[in-house]
């Protein structure tokens, strides 16, 4: 693991051209759960999966119990950034980071002071009317109770990416420039299993991409440097 973290630092000195992409294990070191670790949601039990009540058919179907889930667990507005957002915000500013692509609807990128962070799946921050499309913010989730409704009546959702959900097209191909174009692609905190966003680490051809996850994925063995470790821990040894 030594050897590992001075060999991402000496990728980190002399790029000036990294791209990080990363899911949900970036904020469980912020006490966020993600899906697939032990402690994670899919280990806990509710009447349905996750991905489930986090489908486009059940909001339409259930909104009431969709909010429930959705306010009980997927909303974390006391979360702070953690030490993985903190070193990749500080890359960006030293000009070494180009972007953070990320699957996270959590928005403590953007807290810890990244600027350019593409979002796949959208953010638990903003939400609109299904009706009339007026925007609103978190409160309009965590300060009404049962299914949140705008002043003309409509329901307010949240502008996430659902399961069933097309993912933003431009948010796509932006990112699809940005890897492409990557000196040095750094993986962390993501299953990658989760489609189509985990497809697009394929659009890599560099020769350094870095894997830091505490579990397996099937990109392990394509790797150069592959670190087993909590990622906020491994960024701030870097
Ligand atoms: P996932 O739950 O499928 O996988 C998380 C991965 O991160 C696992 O392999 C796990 O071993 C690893 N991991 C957990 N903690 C880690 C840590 N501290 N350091 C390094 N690795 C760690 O998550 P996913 O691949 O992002 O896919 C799940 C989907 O659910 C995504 O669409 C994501 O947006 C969404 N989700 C988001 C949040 C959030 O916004 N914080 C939370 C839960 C789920």
């Amino acid at each position: 693991m030594d050897d590992a973290i001075s060999t991402l630092r000496q990728w980190i000195e002399e790029s000036e051209n990294i791209v990080f992409f990363g899911g949900a294990g970036v904020s469980t070191e912020s006490g966020i759960p993600d899906f697939r670790s032990t402690d994670g949601l899919y280990s806990q039990k509710y009447a349905y999966p996750p991905e489930t009540i986090l489908s486009h058919t059940f909001f339409m179907k259930q909104p009431e119990e969709f909010y429930r889930f959705y306010r009980d667990k997927m909303v974390a507005l006391d979360a702070q950034p953690n030490a993985a957002h903190r070193r990749l915000a500080e890359w960006e500013r030293q000009g070494k980071l180009k972007a953070v692509i990320t699957q996270n609807i959590d928005g403590l990128h953007q807290r810890a002071g990244s600027e350019k962070v593409l979002e796949l799946h959208g953010s638990t921050l903003r939400n609109y009317c299904m009706n009339c499309k007026k925007p609103s913010g978190i409160e309009a989730v965590t300060a009404s109770e049962g299914v949140p409704r705008c002043n003309c009546g409509g329901i307010i959702r949240p502008d996430v990416v659902l399961y069933e959900e097309g993912l933003d097209s431009s948010v796509i191909q932006e990112s699809v420039k940005y890897i492409s174009k990557a000196d040095v692609l750094i993986v962390g905190g993501t299953s990658l299993v989760v489609y189509p966003a985990a497809g697009l680490v394929d659009y890599y051809g560099g020769s350094k991409l870095v894997l830091i996850n505490k579990g397996a994925t099937h990109l392990d063995s394509r790797a150069a440097l592959h670190i087993n470790g909590k990622i906020g821990e491994v960024l701030s040894a870097v």
